[in-house]
């Protein structure tokens, strides 16, 4: 959330509200606009206050072309009905409405055993607003674990991980107290490499995160082999450091595309995992899920029982009160999708991500980093050759067209690489695809004959969030 300061100044005057939203009444109907600063003093007709609000925000973007978020646009009408049913569940309520809870712990109950948990029935696991809340959760546990077998007072605790870690990671360390240890990206690798990792930890080392996938280009980190040179620095050292897999994203996506890919729970060194039940687990803003192999892994301290609502439900959150819809809808999707559904829509997601990445590419000003093939997303930069333009100004340039496309530096050693990310989602059909590529084709003409970059903010030429 933006952190938002008062007006800088108040409303100077009134503005006029057009007739027909004030109900075209000259004598009980508004004629003056309600002030934007300040509360009104008196209450407004409803459909006033609708056609106002409404109004103002004809001017957000579409989030259909919004090719910058991993935040799933589109729904089916079905699955918002049943949404609509379930605005006035609170989560926490968890004794009034034991249907919703029972759907929480199913939904838990089927991602323990697509994560392959050995014994699912011990693997324990909460919904949360996003993968943000669920990565706080979850790094709270390791370090609650770390401080119960290393007491040494005094001692500051760390957390290993790529410099490529979503900003929800910076702000565990930040919140909690945490030393943030990163490793840097190096080269062609824009990601966590293992080694390098193991060498950053020691007695003090909370855990290690691995990424699936990054958010920078939607590369897959490598965490068997995190977890193998973690083997291998315990037999050398006795130190026995957990790793957690973010994955937000391939969380959703792995399971059904990449059945080989060993990352989760089989791997004993996987301690915990998060997904964003709003990214590829298909569900509106916001859910997300936390799990752990086992109670072992989950202290016991940092559950809550509270019983004044009634019954005596554990609980491990930031927040209290959560609306219940999200993880209603997670169940629905989860129920109406099925395996085979999942892979589906996953499959023909990455189809169109590795298609336009190869046309992309075609066009010949371009290099790509990455190409789809991982998580559906995709990185370019420009071709060493191409000098009268940047990232930035296409990303500029599409804008035009509707389309949001950030474009961004990395991070160190890499601050010399901007590059363009794709984030292709259900929702974004062949169809929408081809006419991205289109306008693409269309601009380079015109970005060839710039003299050079045109954009000299980079950071504010280009709305990036990871
Ligand atoms: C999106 C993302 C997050 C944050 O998730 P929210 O659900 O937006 O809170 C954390 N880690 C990774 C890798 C992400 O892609």
């Amino acid at each position: 959330m933006a952190l938002h300061k008062g007006p800088e100044k108040p409303d100077e005057r009134p503005l006029s509200v057009n007739p027909f939203y004030g109900e075209a009444n000259p004598v009980g109907g508004m004629t003056e606009a309600p002030p934007k600063h300040r509360m009104p003093d008196g209450p407004i007709s409803p459909s006033t206050a609708y056609q106002v609000v409404h109004d103002e925000l004809m001017l957000d973007g579409n989030s259909r072309l919004n090719l910058a978020t991993f935040v799933t646009t589109w729904m089916e009408p079905q699955a918002g009905v049943l949404m609509a049913e379930c605005r006035d569940k609170n989560m926490i309520d968890k004794d009034e409405y034991p249907r919703t809870a029972e759907l929480e712990r199913r939904c838990v109950a089927m991602l323990a055993d697509l994560w392959n948990a050995p014994d699912p029935s011990a693997a324990v696991g909460c919904s949360t607003t996003g993968s943000s809340e669920a990565c706080m959760l979850a790094g709270m546990a390791l370090k609650r674990r770390w401080s119960k077998r290393n007491p040494k007072p005094g001692a500051r605790p760390n957390l290993v991980m790529g410099i490529n870690v979503q900003v929800c990671w910076e702000k565990f360390c930040n919140f909690w107290e945490v030393e943030a240890r990163l490793v840097p990206m190096e080269g062609e690798r824009y990601h966590l490499d293992p080694q390098a990792a193991a060498d950053l930890c020691d007695e003090n080392t909370i855990g290690v995160v691995g990424i699936l996938g990054s958010t920078f280009d939607g590369s897959y980190e490598p965490i068997a082999d995190l977890c193998a040179a973690l083997d291998a620095l315990q037999e050398r050292s006795g130190l026995d450091i957990p790793v957690h897999v973010d994955g937000a994203s391939g969380a959703m996506v792995a399971p059904f595309l990449d059945p080989d890919l060993v990352w989760d729970f089989r791997l004993p060194r996987v301690a915990s995992i998060n997904t964003s039940g709003h990214k590829y687990g298909l569900v509106y803003p916001g859910v997300g899920w936390a799990l752990w192999r086992d109670k072992e892994a989950l202290p016991e301290e940092l559950v809550f029982r509270v019983n004044y609502l009634g019954g005596d439900m554990p609980t491990f959150a930031l927040n209290f009160s959560r609306p219940g819809a999200q993880v209603v809808a997670q169940y629905y999707t989860l129920l109406r999708l099925g395996r085979e559904g999942y892979r589906a829509v996953q499959q023909s997601t990455r189809d169109v991500a590795m298609a336009v990445a190869e046309k992309v590419e075609s066009l010949g000003d371009f290099r790509l980093l990455t190409r789809g093939d991982q998580l559906p997303v995709f990185a370019f930069t420009t071709a060493p050759e191409v000098t009268a333009y940047d990232v930035f100004d296409v990303s500029r340039r599409l804008r035009e067209n509707g389309w949001l496309v950030p474009a961004y530096t990395f991070p160190p050693n890499r601050e010399d690489l901007s590059v363009i990310r794709v984030v292709c989602r259900n929702g974004f059909s062949e169809d929408l695809a081809a006419l991205f590529v289109e306008d693409l084709t269309r601009l380079l003409p015109e970005l060839r004959k710039q003299s050079g970059p045109a954009i000299r903010d980079k950071g504010a030429a280009t709305g990036f969030h990871h």
